[in-house]
C-alpha cells in the first residue's frame, strides 16, 4: 500500500570518498527509521586529469563487483533488521564532460567514459533511474567561501537543461542544506537528497515519496512527482525506536501519526489545511517530535475532528473550502465546551499583511505565522503554545485544589461558629433571668452588658452562618405556604425591647388580605430581622421605624407582597448604594456601629432564592427604606386572593 516513505537516494560510503563504512551507513539510516535509501558511491571517468587524480586518492569505486555484492547482502539484512529498503546505485561522475548523474537501482557496472546522453541511456537500459546531482551551483559554497567547489562544480546538465529535460528522470532540488529554487521554477520532477559523505550529513534535506516500499514503485513515484521535501534533523540523544514512546492507545489509530523517537510532547495537534503536501510534511515533522497528529483538509472536516478529537492545538490555515479559518476560529472561541474553547490556535496563512495578523489575534488566535515558513520556527512555536497550555492546565488544577481545600476549611470554620451559638444563647438567657431578680445598680449594669453582648454575638453567628446554609440547601426543600404577617410581627417583636431602650418608636400596621407566600418561613424571618436590626442600629435615639406589608395584585404577571422597613437613621451615601449588598462591605458612615457586613448580603440572597428582590430607597437626610418583594405563587392562588379581597 502506498504511503509516504522517508528516503535518501544519494549516499556515499568508504567504498568511494565517504567517511562511514557502508554497513554503518545502513545501520544509521535503519535506526533513524528511514524507509528507503540508495547507496550511490562515486564512479569517476578515466579520461580527465582531474578524475584520474580522484581515482588515485581512492575517491572512486574500484571493485564494482564486490560493491554490488556488499549492497545486496546489506539490503537483505536491513530489510529484516529495520524494514529498510536498500537500493544499489552509483554517482557517475564524468569530469571531462562535467556532469554528475545518479543511477538509481543499478544491477551492474556502467562505463562512465561516455557522454551524458549515452550514459542515461545505459542507466535506463538496466531499468534504473537517472537523476541529476546538485544541478545548479550551490549557494552554500559562496557562504563558506569554498572556491574550489565553485570551480569544480559540474554544470553541464544544468547549462543544457532544455536538451536533458526529457532524458533525466528527476533533478535534485535539495542537496544537504542547499535548496535549488531554479529547479522548482523549471517545473522539473525533483528530489532532495543528503549527498551523504559523513555522519553530520544525516541532518539535511530529504524526500518523502508517496509509494509502496518497493523499488519499482518508488522509481515510478519519483517520475510522477509524488515527492515532498522536508529538512531532516538528527536528534543524537534519542535516536532509536527502542525508546518505546509509541502512544499506547491513540484515540484515532487511523489518523494519528506518532513518531516515537523524538522528544514526546504528547499533545494532540490538528493540522487543518487544504494543501495536502503541506499537511503531510507538518504531520511528519510534528510526529517526529512526539505530537499526536490529526489531519483535516477543509474547514468542515476540521470542525468535526475538533468536536470528536478535542485536540490541544490547532494549526489553522485561513483559506479553506467549506468553512474558512476565520470562521472556524470564531466558532471555537465561542464554544460552550471549555476544552474546545480553550484550545491553542496557530494561524498559518499566506496573508502577510499586518491587518490580517491583528485580525487573527483579535478573533482568538494565539499565534500567527506567514507562509512560506521555516519548519523549525513552526515547531518551536507549537512547542511554546503546548507548554503554555500545559502550564495553564496545571494552574487550573491547582486552583481547583485550592478551592476545594478552602471550601473544606470554610465548612469546618462554620461548624465551629455554629457550635458557639448554643452557649451564647444560654449566656444571654441566664443574664436575662438574673436581671429580673433585684440586683444592685452595679450588677444590673454588668448583667445588661453581658446580655447585650451575647445578643450581638448571637446575631453575628447567625449572619456568618446564613451563606453556608443557603449554598448547601435549595429553597424547594421545606417550602410551605406561609402567612407572612405573623412572620413580620415576630421579627418586629424581637427588636421591641432594644428599640425601647434606645428610645426608638417601632410601628407595624398589619394590612388586610395579605396572601400566603410559598417560602421557607425561617429564612424570610431571618431576612426581615436583618433589616430591622440594621434599622435599629443605624437610627439614633429618638428615631422611628415603620414596618409595612402590602400586597399588589397584577393579574398577568402574578402577585407581589412588599415588606418594607423604613427608618429615620443615618441614611446611605449615594456612592455606596450598590456596594452595601456585597459581602463584608461596611458603609463609611456606619463604622461607629458594630457589624461584619454580612446582614444585607444574606438577606438579599434569601430573597432572591425565593424569586424576589431586595430594594433600597434613600431619601437624603431622611433615613433609609429597605423593601423585600416576594412573589405570591401560582394563578390559582392569585384567584383565591383576589376573590378574598373582593369580599
Ligand atoms: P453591617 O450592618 O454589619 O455593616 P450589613 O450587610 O447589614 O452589614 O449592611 C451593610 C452596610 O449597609 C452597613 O455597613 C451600612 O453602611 C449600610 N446599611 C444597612 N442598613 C442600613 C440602614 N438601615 N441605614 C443606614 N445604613 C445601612
Amino acid at each position: 500500500m502506498a504511503e509516504w516513505l522517508l528516503t535518501d537516494l544519494h549516499l556515499h560510503s568508504t567504498f568511494s570518498d565517504g567517511t562511514v563504512p557502508m554497513e554503518e551507513v545502513v545501520r544509521l539510516y535503519g535506526e533513524s527509521e528511514f524507509d528507503a535509501i540508495a547507496i550511490t558511491d562515486h564512479l569517476y571517468d578515466t579520461q580527465s586529469p582531474r578524475s584520474l587524480e580522484l581515482h588515485k586518492e581512492g575517491k572512486s569505486v574500484k571493485d564494482l563487483e564486490s560493491y554490488f555484492r556488499t549492497i545486496d547482502g546489506l539490503a537483505q539484512w536491513a530489510k529484516k533488521e529495520y524494514d529498510l529498503l536498500v537500493i544499489a546505485g552509483l554517482e557517475i561522475c564524468n569530469l571531462r564532460e562535467d556532469y554528475h548523474i545518479l543511477g538509481i537501482d543499478l544491477k551492474e557496472s556502467i562505463d562512465p567514459n561516455q557522454e551524458a546522453e549515452a550514459l542515461i541511456e545505459m542507466i535506463h537500459r538496466q531499468g534504473g533511474l537517472a537523476i541529476a546531482s546538485h544541478p545548479p551551483l550551490k549557494l552554500s559554497y559562496f557562504l563558506q567561501g569554498d572556491n574550489e567547489s565553485i570551480q569544480h562544480h559540474p554544470l553541464h546538465l544544468w547549462k543544457n537543461r532544455n536538451r536533458y529535460a526529457s532524458k533525466i528522470d528527476a533533478w535534485e532540488i535539495g542537496n544537504r542544506e542547499d535548496l535549488f529554487g531554479s529547479v522548482g521554477l523549471e517545473r522539473f520532477p525533483y528530489i532532495a537528497n543528503s549527498d551523504f559523505h559523513d555522519r553530520k550529513h544525516l541532518t539535511s534535506w530529504k524526500s518523502l515519496i508517496f509509494a509502496d516500499k518497493e523499488k519499482e514503485a518508488i522509481k515510478k513515484a519519483i517520475v510522477e512527482r509524488k515527492v515532498s521535501l522536508f529538512f531532516f534533523r538528527e536528534d543524537r540523544e534519542e535516536p532509536s525506536r527502542q525508546a518505546g514512546r509509541v502512544p499506547e492507545e491513540p484515540a484515532e489509530p487511523s489518523e494519528i501519526h506518532a513518531y516515537p523517537h523524538e522528544g514526546v510532547e504528547g499533545a494532540r495537534v490538528l493540522i487543518a489545511d487544504d494543501e495536502r503536501d503541506l499537511v503531510e510534511m507538518l504531520s511528519y515533522n510534528l510526529g517526529r517530535k512526539g505530537y499526536q497528529v490529526l489531519k483535516a483538509y477543509d474547514g468542515y472536516e476540521a470542525w468535526k475532528k475538533i468536536e470528536s478529537g478535542k485536540p490541544d492545538l490547532l494549526i489553522l490555515d485561513l483559506m479553506m473550502p467549506e468553512l474558512d479559518g476565520w470562521e472556524l476560529c470564531r466558532i471555537i472561541r465561542r464554544h460552550d465546551d471549555e476544552g474546545i474553547r480553550g484550545m491553542s490556535i496557530l494561524m498559518l496563512s499566506a496573508r502577510a499583511m499586518p491587518e490580517d495578523r491583528v485580525h487573527g489575534l483579535q478573533i482568538g488566535a494565539d499565534d500567527y505565522l506567514v507562509k512560506p515558513f521555516f519548519m523549525d520556527e513552526l515547531i518551536l512555536r507549537i512547542g511554546k503554545l503546548s507548554q503554555k497550555r500545559k502550564m495553564v492546565g496545571n494552574l487550573c488544577g491547582e486552583m481547583e485544589h485550592l478551592r476545594s481545600t478552602t471550601q473544606e476549611k470554610e465548612v469546618s470554620l462554620r461548624k465551629a461558629v455554629h457550635d458557639l451559638k448554643n452557649p451564647l444563647i444560654s449566656v444571654g438567657a441566664s443574664a436575662r433571668r438574673m436581671l429580673r431578680r433585684n440586683r444592685t445598680e452595679e450588677d444590673q449594669k454588668l448583667l445588661t452588658l453581658i446580655y447585650n453582648s451575647s445578643l450581638r454575638l448571637t446575631r453575628w453567628v447567625d449572619e456568618a452562618l446564613v451563606p453556608s446554609d443557603l449554598s448547601t440547601r435549595s429553597t424547594t426543600e421545606d417550602v410551605t405556604d406561609v402567612l407572612i404577617q405573623p412572620v413580620v410581627e415576630r421579627a418586629v417583636d424581637s427588636i421591641r425591647d432594644a428599640a425601647a431602650e434606645k428610645k426608638i418608636e417601632v410601628h407595624f400596621s398589619p394590612s388586610p388580605s395579605i396572601p400566603s407566600i410559598p417560602c421557607r418561613g425561617d429564612w424570610i424571618l431571618r431576612a426581615i430581622e436583618n433589616l430591622l436590626a440594621n434599622a435599629l442600629k443605624y437610627t439614633p435615639e429618638g428615631g422611628r421605624i415603620d414596618v409595612t406589608v402590602t400586597s399588589y395584585l397584577e393579574w398577568k404577571q402574578g402577585g407581589v407582597v412588599e415588606i418594607s422597613v423604613k427608618d429615620t437613621g443615618i441614611g446611605i451615601p449615594e456612592k455606596e448604594i450598590e456596594k452595601i449588598f456585597e459581602p463584608f462591605y461596611r458603609g463609611k458612615n456606619a463604622q461607629a456601629e458594630p457589624g461584619i457586613g454580612l446582614g444585607l448580603c444574606s438577606a438579599k440572597e434569601i430573597v432572591e432564592l425565593h424569586g424576589g428582590k431586595l430594594l433600597v430607597l434613600r431619601e437624603p437626610g431622611r433615613g433609609s427604606t429597605f423593601s423585600i418583594l416576594l412573589p405570591t405563587g401560582d394563578k390559582q392562588e392569585r384567584k383565591e386572593v383576589e376573590a378574598e379581597s373582593v369580599i
